[in-house]
């Protein structure tokens, strides 16, 4: 098979295996690399390591428009991971949403993707996750004065509840609002305007990308705690034992050389609802 063609038939994979995880239905598993440590090799050999990330989570991954830049959390992990895989290696950055982050990772359009993604066992059947670098919880994002105090008041007909496609979050709402309905939108930056502008009752997703909508807006709050686990991985293209390794020693010597908590405390220090010396333990 030219390489070309393998490109394109796992392009295909990709989305089908995409939205069928929207789903929560598992595809037929995508061996997305065509050769062992392919990955890696390229970011060793290019020196330049190219990630995936957010541009509409404030706090994680966030497009900055003064500067044009993109920066988070996810951000900076991303370029103390590099400097740890490959010293020599530039950081990339491209802009992803969580409903293209699988299908350009299995494109090979990125290496890797850091960007507020869960580690979940269907996820597993596509990519690679680097053990757990951060713990958040999903929760509910309300106008106040609302009168809604937890995901349990929106499970009502007529209840509307705000995600992204692609997030863990869409799909394991209705497990705990089945009666209400669940609009599924491209990005957060679109689903944040459309709960400010009434479209919906509460917007779903992790407890720290909702606290970072939430600082940003005097009318919203985040009501009734976590109601999940959602442990972030490193997503990379499977068969790339070498790349996981490296980036999970990478994530250990960030911890352990106190670089994680110097980044807690410059990304979640002061921000309501977000406990940075909590996190960095
Ligand atoms: N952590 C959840 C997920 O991986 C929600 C955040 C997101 O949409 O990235 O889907």
């Amino acid at each position: 098979m030219s390489r070309k063609f393998k490109r394109t038939w796992r392009a295909v994979l990709a989305g089908a295996a995409v939205a069928l995880l929207a789903g929560s239905v598992v595809a037929t598993p995508v061996h997305a690399s065509d050769k062992k440590n392919e990955a890696y090799n390229r970011i060793m050999k290019s020196d330049k390591m190219v990630w995936g990330v957010k541009g509409d989570t404030k706090l994680m991954g966030l497009m900055n428009i003064k500067t044009g830049k993109l920066e988070g959390f996810d951000v900076d992990m991303a370029k103390q991971i590099t400097k740890r895989v490959n010293p020599k290696a530039k950081v990339e950055l491209t802009q992803i949403t969580s409903g293209t982050r699988i299908p350009m990772l299995l494109n090979g359009n990125i290496d890797a993707i850091i960007a507020t993604m869960s580690i979940t066992p269907d996820r597993e059947k596509v990519v690679d996750f680097s053990k757990p670098y951060f713990n958040a919880g999903q929760a509910i994002l309300v106008k106040k004065g609302s009168g809604i105090k937890d995901i349990y008041d929106l499970n009502k007909p007529g209840a509307r509840i705000l995600a992204v496609a692609g997030s863990t979050s869409a799909v394991v709402v209705k497990k705990f609002a089945p009666k209400a309905k669940v609009v599924a939108l491209s990005d957060y930056a679109t689903a944040l305007t459309a709960l400010k502008a009434g479209q919906g009752d509460a917007l779903t997703t992790d407890n720290g990308i909702l606290y970072g909508m939430a600082a940003g807006s005097k009318s919203l709050e985040v009501v009734g705690g976590p109601f999940t686990k959602e442990p972030y991985g490193v997503a990379m293209d499977e068969n790339n034992p070498k790349l996981v390794r490296a980036v999970n020693k990478a994530i250990d010597d960030i911890k352990s050389d106190g670089t994680y908590a110097k980044l807690a405390k410059k990304w979640f220090a002061g921000v309501k609802g977000m406990d940075w010396k909590e996190l960095a333990k």
